[in-house]
């Protein structure tokens, strides 16, 4: 076959290519409702694939091809960092949630999520609310985070902020030797579900804070709450956040907040959030590194709202669920120790203590047992 041959093939199935790294993507069609949907399922080893459900107004299919590959891979690490039998998945509803939904696209979609027969959870994400998940509910069991009415766990900020303040304390016995959160400066951008909780938290405890938030009516509500408080909230514009002299920068509004701009800004001795993908790139972990700056991951830090949503399987408890949230203060300890053992950035350390999980059950599972037996067996007997 000629070169130009092979080039034009290649790019005809570069569609596989690009899903190589995962066990299945499945495109979701439905005219008569408007559904189109991509389900990725990233990794299967820990459990089923668990992972929000996004919508969006993509530019392209490729555009929303991408992220749910890459949302879905970041589902398998934040499943195995936060310890429960569930894999990475998630997908994408390409349409605007401000004019597209409707019951019908969401019971439409509930009936591809049911088509996997359990292979994959889904729930609310960014622009999915869990009024449109009861829709989908109707088609399919294989939905998490429901009202507590419909059985589910509810409110997931509760849980995250709770995670959030375990990871600070960690953070704390590394900077200070002490796990006390009060006497501290804190730095927090957003006060929405979590941020807000967080903020609460840290005040309660007698912290000093310098928050930022586009709502003046979220900034309104943390200044009154401060005044019952030993603790102090003093606003910062949003563009002063991030070189806020503070002991540690609390990003929970959005994503890829740690960049080159950021970073030459940023006066804190660490970094501990509960915004999604924070890292613009990995690179920006190695730079945040250089800088002397703790960076907690992510991943690990927010991993709250998973750990509710996974311990719907079991019915939900929120007791247990924040017994098991408690954990995330060792996990994150136990990321910094190996980071700083090994030289390591503290996101390498965390991929790594990930992918070893992953490799460990995987091995596991090629025990053999009498209930599944290979097929050689039964030849070998006839
Ligand atoms: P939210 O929408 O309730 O809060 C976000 C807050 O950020 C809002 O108050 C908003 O006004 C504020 N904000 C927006 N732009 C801003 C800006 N430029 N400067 C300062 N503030 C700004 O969301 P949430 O549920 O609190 O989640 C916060 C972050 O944590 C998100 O990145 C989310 O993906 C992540 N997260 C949330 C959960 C959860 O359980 N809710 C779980 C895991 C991760």
């Amino acid at each position: 076959m000629k070169v130009a041959e092979r080039t034009s093939m290649a790019k005809e199935f570069e569609l596989f290519d690009k899903m190589s790294k995962h066990e299945q993507v499945v495109f979701c069609n439905d005219p008569t409702t408007g559904l189109r949907a991509i389900i990725a399922i990233h990794n299967t080893t820990l459990g089923p694939a668990l992972g929000g459900c996004r919508m969006q107004p993509y530019n392209s299919m490729d555009e929303a091809l991408e992220d749910v590959l890459r949302l879905s891979k970041g589902m398998t690490y934040k499943c195995a960092a936060a310890d429960v039998d569930f894999g990475g998945g998630k997908a994408v509803i390409i349409g605007d949630p401000m004019t597209d939904k409707t019951p019908e696209l969401f019971r439409a979609f509930g009936q591809f999520v049911n088509s996997l027969g359990g292979r994959f959870y889904t729930g609310t994400d960014m622009g999915t609310s869990m009024e449109d998940f009861i829709h989908a509910s109707k088609e399919t069991n294989f939905i998490n985070g429901l009202p507590e009415v419909y059985g589910g766990g509810g409110d997931s900020s509760i849980p995250t902020a709770a995670g959030v303040l375990y990871s600070l304390q960690a953070t704390n016995q590394i900077l200070f030797g002490s796990d006390e959160l009060g006497g501290h400066k804190y730095a927090i951008q957003g006060l929405g579900k979590v941020g807000f909780k967080v903020a609460t938290g840290l005040l309660q405890a007698g912290a000093d804070l310098f928050v930022t938030d586009i709502s003046t009516e979220n900034l309104q509500a943390i200044i009154e709450l401060a005044t019952n408080t030993t603790g102090t909230v003093t606003v910062i514009s949003k563009e002063d956040i991030y070189s806020q002299e503070a002991d540690i920068f609390i990003p929970c509004a959005f994503g890829g907040i740690i960049n080159e701009n950021t970073i030459s800004q940023f006066k804190v001795k660490a970094i501990v959030g509960a915004a999604n993908n924070q890292l613009l790139n990995d690179v920006h972990g190695r730079m945040l590194h250089d800088k002397g700056i703790l960076y907690a991951p992510d991943y690990i830090v927010n991993s709250g709202g998973l750990i509710q949503v996974a311990d719907e399987l079991y019915g939900i408890n929120h007791e247990r669920v924040l017994a098991k949230t408690k954990h995330i203060y060792d996990a994150v300890l136990g990321v910094f120790q190996e980071a700083r053992v090994s030289r390591k950035t503290t996101e390498e350390a965390a991929n790594e203590m990930c992918e070893k999980r992953i490799a460990d059950r995987s091995n596991r599972n090629s025990f053999y047992t009498s209930a599944a037996k290979p097929k050689w067996s039964i030849r070998n007997l006839s």
